[in-house]
């Protein structure tokens, strides 16, 4: 099997195209990427015949920037019988052992109009894979519809893959919350840490500082953890969340404000050149003014995994020459437009 299929946010293929091209290289698979504008997935073409599933055994999902989901790919189907699209799907499934199906489709508007098509195949497909199942199979059936015509359709690797079909968990929006940027909080927690450690890393009575915080989507998710809150603004914060007690609110530059004593937790959302918050978030964790943190990246330029990279491998000196043991982990967030989320947590954690 030679190719990978890669989802992401569409609009952001060049970006993905480029970043897996340069990490199957270094993983020694080398190959070609087809990307075309807006269909919210590429294809990574590998020139051995066996590329793909070395690919996705060597290079761990997880430092994929801007993957969402990713498909070791075994038959593109594009003229699948409208009467009859179980029995070609199934027929393709037949290569590798699975334990489950997963359908999936492009996040673009024909895309979602395509999850009453996978919703409607549910139990037919499901009935019809049941004899191919295994329970301890180390891959997913996926079948990545792009019309109720065309799919393609292979496998993801139960233990090196996003836990969700789509690449991302589905989140309400709180109605309490002050904005709609509070989910990007919440869905950075749930997506770069894993669930065993995440109750330990966020506690009530955890100190916590958010460097441009208002109105408070940010702080809002931090006081829902328990945790006391010092939120840095010179905007006005929202009302009902500072007569919860646990915030206190500071009009101050964000770029020159220093905690007195070390916090639990630093979170920043600020609009800002990448470069500069990046040093920002140098300063923090090298002179030890917090243990953890979560901020965004804004991204406005073009060729977005050049800078990504460049600004990821400048943290990660900065803090090995400050002897500042961290893990960084990046990801292109569901909520995150133009821009990415990191992660920073001590490496021994
Ligand atoms: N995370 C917030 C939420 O969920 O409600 C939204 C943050 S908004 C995208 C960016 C905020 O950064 C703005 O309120 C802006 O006033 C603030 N900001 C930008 N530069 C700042 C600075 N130098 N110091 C303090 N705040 C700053």
């Amino acid at each position: 099997m030679q190719q990978v299929l890669l989802t992401c946010r569409p609009g952001f293929e060049s970006d993905l195209a480029a970043e897996i091209q340069e990490k199957a290289d270094a993983c020694g698979v080398f190959g070609f990427v087809r990307a075309k504008a807006d269909q919210g997935f590429v294809i990574f073409e590998g020139h051995e015949s066996d590329a793909g599933k070395t690919l996705v055994r060597k290079l761990a999902f997880a430092d994929l920037v801007f993957a969402r989901q990713w498909l070791l790919v075994n038959h593109h189907l594009d003229s699948i019988p409208v009467d009859d699209r179980v029995g070609p799907i199934t027929e393709s499934l037949s290569a590798l052992p699975m334990c489950a199906l997963w359908m999936t489709f492009p996040d673009t508007n024909e895309g979602k109009s395509l999850s009453r098509l996978t919703r409607k195949l549910e139990r037919p497909l499901s009935k019809a894979v049941t004899p191919l199942l295994q329970s301890t199979a180390p891959w997913y059936g996926h079948v990545f519809f792009l019309s109720g015509s065309e799919a393609w359709v292979g496998y993801t690797p139960v233990n090196n893959a996003s836990q969700w079909p789509l690449g991302f968990p589905r989140l309400r929006q709180p109605s309490a919350a002050p904005s709609r940027s509070t989910l990007k909080l919440e869905e950075a927690w749930v997506q770069l840490i894993a669930e065993p450690q995440r109750a330990s890393m966020l506690k009530p009575f955890q100190k916590a500082v958010d460097l441009g915080a208002a109105p408070g989507g940010w702080t809002w998710q931090l006081v829902q953890r328990g945790m006391q809150v010092t939120a840095i603004d010179n905007g006005p914060m929202d009302k009902t969340l500072m007569d919860s007690g646990q915030v206190v609110h500071l009009r101050e530059d964000a770029f020159a404000y220093i905690p007195k004593r070390p916090v639990d937790w630093l979170v920043c959302d600020m609009v800002d050149k990448p470069a500069r918050v990046a040093e920002l978030m140098e300063r923090w964790l090298v002179n030890g003014w917090t243990r953890f943190a979560v901020f965004n990246l804004k991204l406005p330029m073009k060729r977005r995994w050049l800078e990504v990279r460049q600004i990821l491998e400048k943290i990660q000196s900065v803090l090995e020459e400050g002897n500042c043991r961290y893990q960084l982990k990046a990801k292109q967030l569901y909520h995150d437009r133009e821009e990415i989320t990191v992660f920073a947590a001590p490496r021994d954690y």
